[in-house]
């Protein structure tokens, strides 16, 4: 089923995004978690793409998998290092498996590569484009409530986003953020800007101090002081830094589904455990 129409009655709609192995070994570890969290029946799951292309199989075959067992997926797709030419053959692998979703994606530029390649992309928009060419997929997009790195400012940001967005994006799924009035202040000025598609709001359960440092460095996503108290006492106490961090994922989720925000996509890094706890925390506000 795609997105859109699940969007379509108003509801609340939650969704668990996990990644594929870096290495074939991990890969049926890697399911089994998956599936796990499938059982959860979250309206659907997403899974990740490595930029590079080479783990590009795995997403799709993970994808398949997970809808078989009934959930509906959506497959990312990131283009910074491919061909159109190797996309199209994605986009195919893609459209044979039945998956009707894609998270259309440029992915960080990596470091020391021949960016943009001869007849690759640039930009996010350009890859939309070419998956609206290709079939009736439902078009799903990345956004930065924060600003994304490499814009000069947020202003600058939303123009670009609107682009993509009029290229042909059904709706779109926010980086992780830790504080919702940014959120609030993102939505205000994107709908301003015309940007009407659905927005899901990107939640993190951050389980560990370690993955925090790593978040801080890869996105500069600011940090409430509410927030960095609990890192502070919790952090090196591996069991209460994760149920801190699902605590308040929970506030989060339930604080802006309190405020009319009904899409929640949940960064569950593949731990089933964490998604039980959050869609428990949530039981009778999702029925
Ligand atoms: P774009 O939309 O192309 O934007 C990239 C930058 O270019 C922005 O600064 C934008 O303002 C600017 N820009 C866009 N269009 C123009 C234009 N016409 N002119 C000038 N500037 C322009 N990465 C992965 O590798 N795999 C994943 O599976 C993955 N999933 C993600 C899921 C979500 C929900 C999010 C938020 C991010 C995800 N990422 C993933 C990370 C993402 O690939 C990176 O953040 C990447 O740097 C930007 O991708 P984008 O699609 O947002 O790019």
């Amino acid at each position: 089923m795609k997105i859109t129409d699940k969007l379509a009655d108003n509801k609340i709609t939650i969704s668990f995004e996990v990644f594929p192995p870096k290495t074939n070994d991990a890969y049926e570890n890697v399911l089994a978690a998956a599936k796990e969290i499938a059982y959860l029946k979250p309206d659907f799951m997403s899974v990740t793409y490595g930029a590079g292309g080479g783990t590009s199989k795995n997403t799709v075959k993970i994808a398949k998998e997970l809808k078989d067992t009934g959930v509906d997926t959506i497959a990312h797709l990131t283009c910074v290092s491919s061909t159109k030419k190797e996309v199209k053959a994605v986009l195919d692998e893609i459209k044979e498996a039945g998956i009707e979703n894609i998270l259309a994606l440029r992915g960080d530029i990596p470091e020391g590569s021949r960016f943009p390649l001869k007849d690759g992309y640039m930009y996010a928009y350009e890859l939309v484009e070419d998956i609206k060419n290709c079939g009736d997929f439902c078009i799903g997009a990345a956004c930065y409530p924060e600003g994304h790195t490499e814009s000069a400012n947020k202003a600058e940001d939303i123009l670009n986003l609107k682009q993509k967005v009029d290229s042909g994006v059904d709706f779109l799924t926010t980086q992780m953020f830790f504080d919702n009035n940014i959120l609030y202040n993102f939505l205000y000025r994107i709908r301003e800007k015309g940007i009407t598609v659905p927005v899901f709001a990107g939640i993190m359960p951050v389980t560990n101090s370690a993955q925090i440092d790593r978040i801080c460095k890869l996105s500069g996503t600011y940090l409430p002081s509410r927030f960095k108290a609990i890192v502070d006492r919790f952090g090196n106490n591996t069991a209460a830094m994760k149920q801190a961090g699902i605590a308040y994922a929970t506030e989060q989720i339930i604080d802006l589904i309190a405020n009319g925000v009904n899409g929640i996509h949940v960064y569950s890094m593949n731990k089933p455990e964490i998604a039980e706890s959050i869609m428990k925390n949530l039981s009778e506000i999702l029925k």
